[in-house]
């Protein structure tokens, strides 16, 4: 079968591997009909995430139909099209049971708070993910769901990760009536993360970004303001001045690790990697935040220890959630969003392109070159 093989940093490409199969009664083998490229995939393709193998298929966020069972596989038929959760999920531990699907105990041996992930390195698992043609599905009673009679699959696909994403960032901000909520990032996920802010009752959504075309984007699909960085002297100071001197009641990271270009200081246990001077979007959310507020953080960040403004932290009593979204959890909640029209997901789809083409997708999304917002992989 094809599909999208990493080589290293910036390097993939397409090639013919084996067909996965069944490796457990609780597996199941789907034939993939889209996937998308995630930022969150930039992050392994620019080799920021520990454990990521060469010859390592990526893709955490796809559709497609069952073509094989297991033995024990209860809940979905060979022929059933579905949508697949980013996170692969036991369904029965500890922490699957208090729906922190994100966080299964069972579905990656390492000793690393996440759970498995499709094609997300060694430390999510190490499993092969569904930028291929074939794709195996680990506990599969669990995490797929099949896509609802008359769903496109455009927003089928953009439910496995980007939509719960987006809704949980906002959910963990904790937003009460009227808050003024700023979302660092206009990629998918803060695009979803500006859109969802409403629905927990935001009374202004304010987003950050450097890309014209994504805060032309946001404005219109959010609702709400958008801004660049890059034209503002201090984004804090933008912030504070903005909301009576009081800070944003919200602070949303969507931006995470190195889509912060390289101002980001990461220390990835082997170097420190620094700009002096130069702030990155959880500083800025940090510092932006009213004291006693809330910063939610979705981006992500690949070496597991990460610097981070603790003083500041600490003296305005900020309250920090982070965390993988729990797709599964908020499934049935955004299943009915989407079908009654509030969230429209498959509008942040910008570019088909065939698997073939995968490292052409890769190009275009990680340098953002052609207005691309999201790109969605055809096999
Ligand atoms: P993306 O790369 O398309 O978007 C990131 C955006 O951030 C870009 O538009 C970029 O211009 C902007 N940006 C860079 N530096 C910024 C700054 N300092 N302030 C404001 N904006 C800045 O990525 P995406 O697909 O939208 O994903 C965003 C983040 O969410 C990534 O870190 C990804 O790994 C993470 N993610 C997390 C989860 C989860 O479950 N927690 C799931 C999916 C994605
Ligand atoms: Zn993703």
């Amino acid at each position: 079968m094809l599909a999208m093989n990493y080589r290293g940093p910036k390097r993939v490409r397409i090639d013919h591997k084996p067909m996965p199969e069944i490796m457990h009664p609780q597996d199941a083998i789907v034939r993939v009909t889209r996937s998308c490229i995630c930022g969150s995939d930039l992050h392994l393709y620019n080799g920021n995430v520990p454990d990521t193998r060469v010859g390592m298929t990526f893709g955490h966020e796809f559709t497609g139909v069952v073509e094989e069972i297991g033995s024990e596989v209860q809940k979905l038929k060979v022929g059933d099209h579905v949508l697949v959760p980013f996170n692969i999920a036991c369904g029965k531990c500890a922490f699957c049971k208090q729906e922190l699907y994100g966080n299964c105990h069972e579905s990656n041996s390492q000793a690393t708070a996440v759970g498995g992930i499709f094609g997300y390195s060694h430390t999510a698992g190490g499993y092969d993910g569904g930028q291929a043609e074939y794709v195996r599905v680990p506990y599969a009673d669990v995490g797929p769901t099949v896509i609802p009679e008359g769903m496109d699959p455009d927003d089928a696909v953009m439910l496995t990760d980007v939509v719960p994403t987006g809704y949980q960032a906002a959910e963990m901000g904790g937003i009460q009536k009227g808050d003024t909520v700023v979302v660092f990032g206009a990629g998918p996920v803060g695009i979803m993360a500006a859109k969802c802010a409403w629905l927990f009752g935001a009374g202004r959504v304010i987003v950050f970004d450097q890309l014209e075309y994504r805060l032309e984007f946001v404005k219109n699909y959010a609702q709400c303001e958008a801004y660049n960085f890059r034209e503002i002297d201090d984004v804090v100071v933008f912030v504070k001045k903005t909301t009576d001197w009081m800070g944003a009641d919200v602070c949303i990271d969507a931006v995470g690790a190195e889509a912060a270009g390289n101002a980001m200081q990461t220390i990835t246990g082997r170097k420190t990697l620094l700009q002096a001077g130069s702030a990155t979007a959880l500083h800025w959310a940090i510092n932006a935040v009213k004291k006693g507020g809330i910063v939610s953080i979705v981006g992500i960040y690949g070496p597991t220890d990460n610097l981070v403004p603790i003083g500041n932290l600490v003296n305005k009593g900020i309250t920090i959630r982070a965390n993988q979204a729990s797709v599964k959890r908020l499934l049935p909640r955004l299943i009915e969003h989407v079908q009654s029209g509030v969230l429209n997901p498959k509008a942040l789809i910008t570019h088909r392109i065939p698997l073939e083409e995968v490292s052409d997708g890769y190009r275009i999304f990680s340098a953002k070159l052609d207005n691309c917002i999201k790109p969605v992989l055809i096999p």
